[in-house]
């Protein structure tokens, strides 16, 4: 049982435009530490979604409010709060590391029983009745994998896959050298990085991160928390290497 028995009363998404026709969206009911950002990025020919959220509501009809073009539907990871909605796009693409289990999205993949463990995972209700010991996300089967130096093509604006580890097995980013513009998932974020889940590895993060630092940008939006420049990357990947961050944190993915 949830201790929240109230329905939202406002949109379930909220959203708004960060600039190089990208719409964030976000889902301000959720959990503060599962609330991750979707990233909406228009083409001229395909628009590209970067992660769909926890999924307790459909995310499509937020979406069809922006554009008629067809949608690539990206999964920084596979972790719950990224996925949920995948299942509604009909091209799904992931890491070819994480892709095989987007077929059934057991637990050790999404971490969703984490969700249903915390006492209160949503401030006010998706839909009457909902409860948490019943959340599970869909099965998304992928239609391509990804591999690093892929590039995601939407007609006018190219974007490279980046393969980065060490928080999931399969986290990659895309960064859009024209622009300067990364997304960079869980693997960076101004926030708590987490590098203690089980499938966590903190020798490929720190892989991860020398290569981020290495890598210039003009802006980067994470999966979580607030965008960087390149500056505040430096210090983000910086204080991660000399563990001047907390890490281990056990609150979630
Ligand atoms: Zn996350
Ligand atoms: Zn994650």
């Amino acid at each position: 049982m949830c201790n929240v028995q109230t329905v939202a009363t406002g949109p379930w998404y909220s959203s708004r435009p960060v600039g190089d026709d990208v719409t964030l969206f976000w889902e301000p009911y959720v959990h503060s530490f599962a609330q991750c950002n979707i990233w909406y990025v228009r083409g001229k020919d395909r628009d590209l979604l970067i992660d769909s959220g926890t999924g307790l509501l459909p995310l499509t009809p937020a979406l069809s409010l922006l554009s008629g073009r067809p949608i690539i539907a990206v999964a920084t990871h596979g972790h719950f709060d990224h996925i949920g909605a995948l299942h509604e796009f009909s091209d799904r693409r992931a890491h070819v590391a994480e892709a095989a289990d987007f077929a059934t999205m057991p637990d050790a993949l999404t971490y969703a029983d984490w969700f249903r463990g915390l006492d209160q995972p949503v401030d006010a209700l998706p839909v009457e009745g909902w409860e948490k010991s019943e959340y599970q996300i869909k099965p998304a089967p992928v239609h391509q994998t990804l591999q690093d130096g892929d590039v995601i093509d939407l007609g006018s604006r190219q974007l490279t896959v980046l393969h980065l580890p060490g928080h999931s097995p399969g986290s990659v980013g895309f960064f859009e050298e024209q622009t300067g513009m990364l997304f960079s998932g869980d693997a960076l974020y101004d926030g708590q990085l987490l590098d203690d889940l089980a499938t966590s590895n903190v020798a490929h993060y720190e892989a991860t991160m020398h290569r981020l630092r290495d890598l210039p940008i003009r802006i980067g939006h994470g999966g979580h928390g607030a965008s960087f420049d390149d500056r505040r990357k430096l210090t983000l990947v910086e204080e991660y290497l000399q563990g001047k961050r907390l890490q281990g944190c056990p609150i979630g993915p």
